[in-house]
């Protein structure tokens, strides 16, 4: 960096945008996630009481027994299969509560590309702290 970029910089001191921009993302989140989870749901033809967007810090997502999804905001900065495979995972707990090998059946069949999903997601686990 030379001299002239750094006095610009000291006369513009550095806001953090951080806090707006995830404001931002968390909307487009709220507003993109749920509608793609019930469009998916009904093509794999899977009930689903409730679908939330929420804030977690160690999962992508959540499936309780009662049938409400929750999505972390954060995955609208994911590519758009891994978002989708977020999705059918969830759903998937629908008709198993576990990760047998039953479970893991179900979702090949309904996302064959999830293990490059799932790569994916250990690759970037970076995003969600
Ligand atoms: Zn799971």
């Amino acid at each position: 960096m030379n001299v002239a970029d750094q006095s610009v910089l000291l006369r513009h001191p550095t806001t953090n945008l951080r806090p707006a921009v995830e404001r931002h993302l968390w909307q487009l989140a709220a507003t993109e996630l749920p509608p793609r989870l019930l469009e998916l749901a009904a093509s794999l033809h899977v009930t689903v009481q409730r679908v939330s967007v929420r804030n977690q810090r160690s999962r992508w997502g959540s499936c309780s027994r009662s049938g409400t999804i929750s999505l972390n905001w954060r995955l609208i900065q994911t590519p758009d299969y891994v978002r989708d495979y977020i999705c059918v995972h969830e759903l998937m707990h629908r008709r198993e509560m576990n990760h047998s090998a039953r479970y893991w059946q179900h979702v090949a069949e309904a996302f064959p590309r999830w293990e490059e999903a799932e790569r994916w997601l250990k690759a970037n686990n970076g995003l969600l702290r």
